[in-house]
């Protein structure tokens, strides 16, 4: 197994104002730049937030020098052109975005997007140079059923299939539907058996499947994240409502310091 940084990602879906905005981003770069003067910048992880686009470009430069990257919530597979409410890649590299989130499950259900169009979402960032996080993850149904592997091997296996093989650019969160929101959240052991899973299927696809990241997503808070972060194929955590509160976000952040190589 390839030792790397974990990734703590926070997925601030449609919650978002330009005050709250301020007071989020100032706590969490101040927060993080007292965590790095503890315990070194080479022990922190990455951390990226990921807020609604009309927001880009205050928190960018609240973000600025801090070290914490910014994405997007979703993005076309279309170059430009009449789609109204879309925004392309281009647009996301404009501002200097480096991640998208595709393939949510809250995308999935609200706005029908199946595994054929998250298929040409990834290819599509993957061609502007972004790194797609792609989102799988399985009902409770779906889960109860003993369909767990089947569905996220569907979801995978289709959003990568038009990459050439041994891409190294993608970052896949592992978020069970039933956990996402809920309060639920998958055991620590639960996690390992679908992540590790997920990279024998990446495994099949390119020789770099060792060091792409795998992320956890469904309710991972300051409690929770310890023991997810410790499993072996858990590379970091992709956080919704905890990533609304500077000192949630920052306590998961602080619980993968431990497991950084
Ligand atoms: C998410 O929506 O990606 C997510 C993981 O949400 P929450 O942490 O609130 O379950």
């Amino acid at each position: 197994m390839t030792l790397k940084r974990k990734l703590i990602a926070g997925n601030w879906k449609m919650n978002a104002s330009l005050s709250s905005n301020e007071e989020l981003v100032k706590a969490l770069v101040s927060g993080l730049s007292e965590l790095k003067a503890k315990v070194g910048q080479q022990s922190l992880p990455e951390v990226l937030v990921c807020p609604p686009a009309p927001y880009w470009v205050q928190v960018a430069a609240l973000l600025e020098s801090s070290g914490i990257m910014l994405g997007a919530q979703d993005a076309s597979e279309h170059d430009k052109g009449a789609y109204t409410g879309e925004l392309s890649v281009s647009m996301l590299k404009e501002f200097k975005l480096g991640h998208v989130i595709l393939g949510h499950s809250e995308r999935r259900r609200y706005q029908f997007q199946n595994d054929s169009l998250i298929c040409h979402k990834v290819s599509q960032a993957m061609k502007a140079g972004l790194t797609p996080i792609l989102c799988v993850g399985e009902t409770q149904d779906e889960r109860e059923q003993g369909q767990t592997q089947p569905v996220i091997k569907r979801q995978v296996m289709s959003a990568l299939s038009m990459l050439a093989a041994d891409f190294d650019n993608v970052v896949v969160a592992y978020e069970p539907v039933w956990a996402i929101g809920t309060g639920l959240t998958a055991t620590p052991a639960m996690a390992q058996e679908v992540h590790a899973y997920i990279r024998s299927l990446l495994e099949s696809r390119t020789a770099h499947a060792q060091s792409l990241k795998i992320l956890y997503g469904g309710s991972m808070n300051a409690s929770n994240a310890q023991s997810l972060l410790a499993q072996p194929d858990v590379d970091g955590g992709l956080i919704g409502s905890a990533a609304l509160s500077a000192s949630d976000f920052l306590s998961i952040i602080a619980a993968a310091v431990a497991h950084n190589p």
